[in-house]
């Protein structure tokens, strides 16, 4: 794999890769040229003796740390070895098994240090995987991801993710634009043996099955980080509609505070809540009326703020009261969003005052399909599952499990399939415009380079940083 990156340290490190807290069993991982030497100085085997370089690659064995100034044992440990370029590095790896407790992996951690290691950067192994050639950047970056997957679609794109599928479709469509380019190339140079006739068209016949191919996988980008990072969702309703009461149904706990005073849910509170495999980012807003009141005002403004920002509006009406102007003020607000309208209160049978048809008569000017209604008595709990059957058909098309093979998840991944699209459309106009082959050179290199960015044989050391250095310790 021929990236651009070149500066590359040889340090061998070393980080803590398990969770620094204290349980049965923690890893330190150590990886570089070094790192059999290093470790044969502070690890004695059964035999009690300093034998690492002599410890069979690919296996693991029981051994004890020790410090090497007294000899003093500081751990029971099994150590193994992973000989470069079989392992996640390509390097020389050996992971420690010690016991957990954070005291004692910090001293093994200390001798590390002091007797040759430095101190890994977040993710620095993950990027020593990718820098010598084992992974590609959309597998680094699913590493990533499966870490921290919050739900299964995260979990289960990222696997795929780590799999190859991105890499293996971002290399085809990369294969045959290279070809394209060199077909053009060799006949403008030998124009004897290469015939360009009628080869716009040709190419034309390429690159629109590609455009289509890519614009897929941005149109998957939406789904796939909605189902990967959650609908962002604002609640909103009058006061005493019953927002508090949604959003404490939603959680099961008392985050927001259910009352019956008008206007307390003064202040913006954010709250991620997992429906099955719906993540759902709640944004309580202060509710969205006229009022004199300057503190309710300010939460007002950012009300309609997150609305402009939200994927999905819960509008809750207590349904015991009449439709009035401030609630087709409040709908007019959502019309162009996603937006479920929660008829709350159910429960008072001999009160109801607004149906379900009301609604659809009232909003009219709301495309009525992208209008959902459900009934709910939130106070009891009532109504979750309409709601999260709601939800499933505005944003899922009514089915929860994916359906698609792979979902753009990652917006870097978006952007450059974007750029890589608009440069093959202007591939396209050119050969509308009937300008010479060379001018198709220019946007196919461009939308190589975009999708070479994507798996990363294009990118330079600013980039790479700055993806490695979100990853975890230890990674
Ligand atoms: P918010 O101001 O929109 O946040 O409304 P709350 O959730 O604080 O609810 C206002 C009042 O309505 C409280 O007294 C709740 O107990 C009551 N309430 C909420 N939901 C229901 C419901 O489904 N049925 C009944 N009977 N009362 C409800």
């Amino acid at each position: 794999m021929g990236n651009v990156l070149n500066k590359f340290n040889d340090d061998t490190i070393t980080a803590i890769a398990t969770a620094m807290s204290d349980a049965g069993i923690g890893i330190i991982r150590v990886s570089g040229s070094d790192a059999v030497t290093i470790c044969d100085k502070i690890y004695i085997s059964s035999k009690k003796k300093h034998d690492l370089p002599d410890h069979e690659p690919n296996t693991i064995k029981f051994g004890y740390i020790v410090d090497p100034a007294d000899d003093k044992i500081i751990d029971e440990v099994m150590i193994s070895f992973m000989k470069a370029p079989h392992s996640y590095t390509k390097e020389d790896v050996i992971e420690i098994n010690s016991h957990g407790g954070m005291l004692v992996m910090n001293e093994i951690m200390n001798l590390l240090l002091n007797n040759g290691c430095r101190l890994a950067e977040p993710g620095e192994f993950t990027k020593r995987a990718f820098l010598n050639g084992r992974i590609d950047l959309t597998k680094a970056e699913a590493v990533m991801d499966i870490i921290g997957a919050q739900s299964r679609f995260a979990l289960e794109s990222s696997r795929g993710q780590l799999q190859g599928n991105i890499y293996k479709e971002v290399k085809s469509l990369r294969e045959s634009i290279i070809y394209q380019m060199a077909f053009i190339e060799s006949a403008i140079d030998d124009p004897e043996n290469y015939d360009l006739t009628g080869y716009s068209e040709k190419l034309r016949q390429i690159v629109v099955p590609m455009i289509e191919r890519i614009e897929m996988l941005i149109k998957s980008a939406d789904e796939g980080k909605i189902r990967k990072d959650g609908i962002k969702t604002v609640i909103i309703g009058k006061p005493n509609a019953g927002k508090s009461s949604l959003l404490n149904a939603l959680s099961g706990n008392e985050r927001a505070i259910v009352t019956e005073i008008a206007g307390t849910t003064r202040d913006v509170i954010e709250e991620t809540i997992r429906l099955d495999d719906i993540i759902l980012n709640l944004i309580d807003t202060a509710g969205i009326r006229d009022t004199e009141d300057l503190i309710e005002k300010i939460g007002v403004d950012r009300a309609k703020e997150k609305i402009a920002e939200a994927d999905l509006c819960l509008y809750i009406l207590d349904s015991t009261k009449d439709i009035d102007d401030e609630d087709r003020q409040i709908m007019s607000l959502c019309e162009n969003k996603n937006t479920i309208i929660i008829l709350n209160k159910n429960d008072l049978k001999g009160n109801i005052k607004i149906t379900s048809d009301m609604i659809v008569s009232e909003f009219s000017f709301v495309d009525i399909d992208k209008l959902p209604v459900v009934t709910a008595s939130l106070l009891n709990g009532e109504g979750i599952d309409f709601l999260k059957n709601a939800i499933t058909d505005l944003f899922f098309n009514g089915e929860i499990v994916p359906k698609q093979e792979i979902y753009i998840t990652n917006l870097r991944h978006k952007r450059l399939l974007i750029e890589a699209v608009n440069s093959l459309k202007l591939v396209l106009s050119s050969i509308d415009n009937d300008l010479s082959e060379d001018f198709y050179t220019v946007d196919l290199t461009s939308a190589y380079t975009s999708l070479g960015e994507i798996i990363g044989e294009e990118i330079g050391d600013d980039l790479a940083e700055e993806i490695f250095s979100k990853f975890c310790m230890g990674k």
